[in-house]
């Protein structure tokens, strides 16, 4: 780097231009964004030149440049386009000790002027050396075009706020506070006038404040099959408002994007089996959170109150004093039920319905499995992929019919939903036919006959 880039503060300072043509009126349209004191040195000065002293822009001298004039002056111009007359600047700015740039003649100068992309108080600089000029214009092009003209009054605007701003402390809370300034409020407040956007500014200070005065606080959250109309206006409300969003892993992406712009997403990565964050690293990441005084939704797919450790996690933050809320959502037996057009509960048929996990964290899990054989029992079995066969084999032990319906609904809720009608004897076998994803087993309930099933409409078709 031959020369280094730096903003020069000018305001009041002498900026002397020697000459009054072309090369002059560049330099000066540049000069006059400036609050420089403008000499301008010129027998014969362009009309415009003469206008703008006339309005009193710049100071004009219809003589040549003298050694006196450059006193105290911070710039000076050699723009006689003149190599005799551009030496002679030349030499009195040396004798002067003041800085040169020779227009169009980099050999000679002290510094050179960049090409200027102005969204004043922002300002970007570009130069190349003089090494390629059309690059230096295209890069200002690309630039003008996607630098906001609202960039510069918005950095004005938050320019007079930013003692206010102090009252946020170092660091994120204030990162955060301008960010939605510049890319949320700000933009949305500037049509309807300067007032509007220090408003926004004033509301979004009190907002943020607010914010940091509130202790942790974390909202389990339940998350529903995954469909987001599913998800309750609770949940909807929280995740606009989070600072951290803990989520497991295969989180449906559109409910994700529901979450604040500015929230740090974490993801967990549980699922069911395979590789899973240990559950006390998850503990832990939520007291970290909650004790710098984060809102934090822990999401949980389906109601978060079954078969989601929800208590370990619950017992991590009293251990901590830390509050926290749970916020139900739609469990996967609700929308699988509705997906085959039945109830849960039917008059005369089964007044209880239970809810159960095949696999647990030791393994397979036991069950009242006579109790569960007896004809018309119904029951949503969750995680039951894995442990289909030992279900099958426990309930058929117990005496059950091996016509008792049963039903897959894997995906229930989303776009890939699929349910896969069978029967207590072709249970293992119907799973083969499950896609990947969760899937839910919908023990003594088969699909009503009168609504044709998505399963059946795709073996209709193929
Ligand atoms: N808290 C969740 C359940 C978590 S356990 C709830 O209330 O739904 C995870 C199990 O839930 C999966 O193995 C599967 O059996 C079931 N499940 C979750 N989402 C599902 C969906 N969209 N369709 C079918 N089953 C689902």
């Amino acid at each position: 780097m031959r020369h280094f880039p730096i903003f020069l503060a000018l305001s009041e300072r002498i900026v002397a231009v020697s000459g009054g043509g072309d090369a002059a009126l560049a330099k000066l349209r540049l000069l006059m964004k400036t609050e420089a004191a403008l000499h301008v040195y010129a027998t014969a000065p362009a009309p415009e030149i003469e206008a703008w002293a006339n309005e009193g822009r710049l100071s004009l001298h219809r003589r040549p440049l003298e050694s006196t004039d450059l006193t105290g002056a911070a710039l000076v111009y050699a723009a006689d386009e003149d190599t005799v007359r551009d030496a002679r600047t030349q030499t009195l700015a040396h004798e002067a000790g003041v800085l040169l740039n020779v227009v169009d003649n980099l050999a000679d100068s002290q510094f050179i002027t960049p090409a200027i992309v102005d969204r004043d108080p922002v300002t970007v600089a570009i130069g190349t050396e003089g090494a390629a000029p059309v690059l230096a214009r295209a890069i200002k092009a690309h630039l003008e075009e996607t630098l906001p003209a609202a960039t510069g009054p918005l950095a004005r605007i938050g320019q007079a706020f930013r003692k206010m701003a102090e009252h946020l402390p170092h660091g994120r809370a204030r990162r955060d506070f301008w960010s939605a300034y510049y890319f949320d409020a700000g933009p949305r407040a500037l049509p309807r006038g300067k007032a509007a956007v220090e408003q926004a500014l004033d509301d979004l200070l009190a907002e943020h404040l607010d914010r940091r005065e509130r202790p942790g606080f974390v909202s389990f959250v339940g998350s529903g099959p995954g469909d987001p109309d599913l998800l309750t206006l609770k949940a909807r409300r929280l995740l606009d408002r989070a600072d951290v969003v803990l989520y497991d892993r295969l989180a449906p992406q559109p409910i994700l994007e529901l979450a604040r712009r500015e929230a740090l997403m974490i993801e967990v990565g549980k699922t069911g089996f395979g590789p899973s964050t240990p559950q006390e690293s998850i503990n832990a990441l939520l007291v970290e959170h909650a004790t710098k005084g984060a809102q934090v939704v822990r999401l949980k797919g389906g109601d978060p109150t079954l078969f989601a450790r929800l208590d370990e996690e619950i017992d991590a933050l009293t251990g901590h004093e830390i509050a926290y809320e749970i916020v139900p959502g739609i469990t996967a037996a609700s929308a699988s039920v509705a997906a085959i057009g039945q109830s849960l509960t039917k008059r005369g048929r089964n007044a209880s319905v239970r809810l159960l996990t095949a696999h647990d964290t030791e393994g397979f899990a036991d069950h009242d499995w006579r109790a569960l054989a007896a004809p018309g029992e119904v029951a949503a079995v969750y995680m039951g992929k894995r442990a289909a066969r030992f279900l099958q084999g426990r309930l058929l032990m117990h005496a059950a019919s091996p016509d008792t319906p049963v039903t897959i609904v894997a995906n229930a809720a989303r776009p890939t939903q699929a349910v896969i009608p069978a029967s207590l004897a072709t249970l293992a076998a119907a799973l083969d036919a499950c896609p990947d994803g969760p899937a839910l087993i919908l023990y003594g309930l088969a699909p009503r006959n009168a609504l044709p099933t998505i399963h059946q409409i795709r073996q209709e078709v193929s």
